[in-house]
């Protein structure tokens, strides 16, 4: 493992704006990632770990180093009866595990497909798309604690899963660094066709008898309608999270917006920041170099040129509008890096 000095990170995250690290390792195995935290210990500094890059927007150069995740590897480590225990390295592309996963015949990940990043980070904030999160195939983790630099194991329930939430974005913020995480995997499939445009997707594929892939196909092919690419336009997907809010606010806003979408959720009512944010006018706002996508409100794009710290001054704007408008606040899905 090599530590690279004033390393370019534009290219390694999905915002494509520019930033570097003053210093940089890449880590490809539990091993290398103990020598980077010993290394990072003698010199101090932030230490920041990097996935796929597709969750975070860079404002301004990172101090200390940056721990980029290269760990490798999909092993079936053991069977229950709903099917195999899979154990993957953190810096496993998702979508990559996901194709291998169906090509293996192990299912429960199809509506997941083509969600972007690391596998990694799939626990940090539970990801989750089209009626399925990442917790409900979750078995277990492995994290090198950063102070003490040893291997902990943790369960379900030690991880404190909730809605784009984890124990590790909350109590133990900044404190692990993931190296595995094991899947219970189906071998008899559980299709959930109900969210989204899933069904209408199929049949207007001719499907009628839905398999696994039928759907993993159907999902990307949604996600690629309506979903810039970053390859293209850079973004990173939803830049703000459905917002809970309680019976009282949510009978106030319905009363004014009978059409507003909303769904029940733990600890009150969610509702769509996408249709809060194109009621408010944001859908396709141009500042040149940046704006919000014109398909997609949710989703900030940077055209080319765009400092981090601009797009940060769009979504401050977008989320003081819509408090001042809907009296509803947006919380940030995207992590700021160096934090505001
Ligand atoms: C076009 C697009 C569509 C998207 N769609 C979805 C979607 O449908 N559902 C969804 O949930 N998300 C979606 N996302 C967001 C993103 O893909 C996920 O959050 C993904 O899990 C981020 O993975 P990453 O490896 O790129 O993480 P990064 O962006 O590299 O990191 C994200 C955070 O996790 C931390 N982190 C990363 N890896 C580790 C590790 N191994 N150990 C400890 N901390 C770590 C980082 O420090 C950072 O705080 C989308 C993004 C894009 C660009």
């Amino acid at each position: 493992m090599r530590i690279l000095d004033h390393h370019p990170l534009a290219e390694l995250t999905t915002f494509g704006l520019p930033a570097r690290a003053a210093h940089f390792a890449a880590c490809t195995s539990e091993d290398e990632v103990k020598e980077a935290l010993e290394w990072h210990h003698h010199r101090g500094g932030p230490l920041h770990i990097l996935g796929g890059g597709s969750n975070v927007l860079l404002t301004g150069d990172l101090p200390g180093l940056v721990l980029r995740m290269e760990v490798s590897g999909i092993r079936e480590i053991g069977r229950t009866e709903k099917g195999p225990l899979v154990q993957v390295g953190a810096g496993v592309g998702w979508h990559a595990f996901v194709m291998e996963a169906l090509d293996r015949n192990w299912y429960g990940l199809e509506n997941l497909s083509l969600i972007p990043g690391s596998t990694g980070a799939g626990p940090m904030q539970n990801i989750g798309a089209y009626g399925v999160e990442l917790e409900e195939r979750f078995h277990a983790l492995e994290a090198v604690e950063i102070a003490t630099g040893e291997t902990h194991r943790f369960d379900h329930s030690d991880c404190a899963f909730g809605y784009r939430e984890s124990v590790f974005k909350r109590a133990l913020k900044g404190r692990y660094v993931i190296t595995s995480v094991t899947f219970q995997l189906l071998d008899v499939p559980e299709l959930r066709l109900d969210y989204g445009a899933i069904r209408q997707a199929l049949e207007e594929a001719g499907v009628h008898d839905p398999t696994p892939r039928a759907v993993s196909d159907a999902v990307i092919g949604i996600r690629r309608s309506k979903l810039p690419d970053p390859a293209v336009l850079g973004n990173a997907g939803s830049f703000f999270k459905n917002p809970v809010v309680d019976a009282d606010r949510h009978a106030a806003l319905v009363a004014r917006f009978p059409d507003m979408p909303h769904y029940p959720a733990p600890g009150g009512i969610k509702l769509a920041a996408g249709w809060l944010i194109d009621q408010a006018g944001w859908k396709g706002h141009d500042r040149g170099t940046h704006g919000v996508h014109d398909r997609q409100a949710l989703v900030l794009v940077h055209k080319g040129g765009a400092q981090g710290a601009e797009i940060l001054q769009l979504a401050q704007d977008v989320q003081a509008d819509v408090l001042d408008r809907f009296g509803v606040k947006l919380e940030r899905e995207v992590n700021v890096l160096p934090a505001p």
